[in-house]
This record gives C-alpha cells, sequence and structure tokens, in this order.
C-alpha cells in the first residue's frame, strides 16, 4: 500500500571540496567527524547522501587545459566513487550500516543505482550513498543531487557548505555589506544569480517543488542539526 507514512528522508549533498578540506584526495579526520555526525541521527531520520568530486578533478578543468570534455568528466565522476568509499568505511566504522550505489557499473566497490533497492535501504535505516553523479558527463553533482532527491522521495536536499553558513546578499568573502538570508524563494535566489548551486539544480528543485536548506560544516553538530530539520543555514522553498 501507498500509505505507509515514512519517517523524514533528507538527500545530503557533500561536495568534493568537503571531503578533501580543499586539497586533493581525501581529509580522513573530516570524514571521520562527518560519518559521527551522520550516524547520530540514523533510525530518526532516513538518509541519502550525494557526493561530489571535486577534490580530485573537475571535467570542465581538465577539458579547458586540453582534455576531451566528456573523457574529463568520466574521471570527475570516478574521483565521486572514491569519496564514497571513503564516506562508506567511515559511517561503517561509527556502526551504521551503508549501501554504495554508482551510477557507472562496478560491480566490486558498489551497488548498481537501483532507485527502489535505495528507498528499501533507507527504510532498513541504512545509509545510501549515491556515487558517480548521474553517470553522464556535461552534469553536477549538484544537479544529481536535486534529481536523487526526488526520485527517492525525500523531503529535503541539504547542501552542505564548506566557508559559509548560508545564503548572502553578496559574497561575503568580497563584500563585508553582505547580509545572510534566513530564508528566500527559488526565484528570488535565480534572480539574485545564487550560485550554492547551479542553474540545472535550481530549476528541477523549483518545478518539483523540492525544500533545499543550504547550511555550513563549519558548526558543531551542523551536520546532524541539518538532517534533524533545524532551523540552520538558509531555507530556500519555492
Ligand atoms: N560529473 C559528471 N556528471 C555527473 C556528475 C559529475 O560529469 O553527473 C563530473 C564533472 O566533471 C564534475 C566532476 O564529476 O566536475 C566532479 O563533480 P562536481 O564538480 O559536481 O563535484 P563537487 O563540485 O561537488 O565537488
Amino acid at each position: 500500500p501507498q500509505t505507509t507514512q515514512h519517517r523524514r528522508r533528507v538527500l545530503l549533498k557533500l561536495s568534493g571540496e568537503v571531503f578533501g578540506a580543499g586539497k586533493l584526495g581525501v581529509d580522513t579526520a573530516t570524514i571521520k567527524g562527518i560519518a559521527r555526525q551522520i550516524a547520530d541521527t540514523v533510525g530518526e531520520v532516513e538518509v541519502a547522501v550525494v557526493v561530489g568530486g571535486g577534490n580530485f578533478f573537475r571535467g570542465a578543468e581538465l577539458s579547458q587545459s586540453g582534455m576531451d570534455r566528456s573523457r574529463a568528466d568520466y574521471m570527475g565522476m570516478l574521483g565521486t566513487v572514491m569519496n564514497c568509499l571513503a564516506l562508506q568505511d567511515f559511517l561503517e566504522q561509527a556502526g551504521v550500516d551503508t549501501r554504495v550505489q554508482s551510477a557507472i557499473t562496478m560491480g566490486q566497490v558498489a551497488e548498481a543505482y537501483i532507485p527502489r533497492r535505495a528507498i528499501r535501504h533507507m527504510e532498513k535505516g541504512r545509509v545510501v550513498i549515491f556515487g558517480a553523479g548521474a553517470g553522464l558527463p556535461y552534469f553536477s553533482t549538484d544537479t544529481v543531487a536535486a534529481q536523487r532527491a526526488l526520485e527517492v522521495h525525500a523531503d529535503e536536499v541539504l547542501m552542505a557548505k564548506s566557508g559559509v553558513d548560508g545564503v548572502y546578499t553578496a559574497d561575503p568573502h568580497k563584500d563585508p555589506t553582505a547580509v545572510k538570508l534566513d530564508a528566500l524563494t527559488y526565484d528570488e535566489a535565480l534572480q539574485r544569480d545564487i550560485r550554492v548551486m547551479d542553474q540545472t539544480a535550481f530549476a528541477l528543485c523549483k518545478d518539483n517543488r523540492l525544500a533545499m536548506r543550504v547550511f555550513g560544516m563549519e558548526g558543531e553538530g551542523n551536520v546532524t542539526k541539518a538532517i534533524l530539520g533545524e532551523n540552520i543555514g538558509t531555507s530556500v522553498t519555492v
């Protein structure tokens, strides 16, 4: 029956920047901390994670230095899978059951992306980590976060940011008059050209009325708070 009431379900987007703590590769202490924070919510909230890969490769950058864009994008997608495995390891060490689902098949390290199975995993209390983006060049993991959130029927997409604690009227690192916004609409975000997500991702969220929260990784326990639905950072709605 379709009437079974489910727990709060969220899709957490972690960018590669978060995994690498601003450097190339993975910063294990940081990932361990994030895993602990996710572990604190298991049983209460169903959590899926979309993982970025900018700490390894960004297709657009590699293509600017001469590579074929599609091949470079596949390198980018493969990078996200390494982040998935690192997060999986620390989640399992924190006692959380996990599954990695990859949009590019690689059976030795991850399940294939099967949305209905992902939902079943979450219902059983497992954290599902989505890797390899959409499996398609020319897409970003932000767009995939919005798409996966919609497909697994998440209540909210949570955009974890490093170095900023929400959406501001201007870039707070450049403009001292920038003011943090507690809430805004997708139309306002598009009008103000706010780049917390790419335009494709914004359009998907807007058209399908998916709620978003943008928050900073830096505050103590912020990942836990965002997953539990506390009003931190900036809320973006239709
Ligand atoms: N990528 C892609 N298709 C996707 C998702 C990602 O081609 O569906 C590639 C793209 O080259 C991108 C890289 O993977 O630059 C890493 O992802 P992204 O830049 O979104 O990671 P983040 O900025 O979140 O670290």
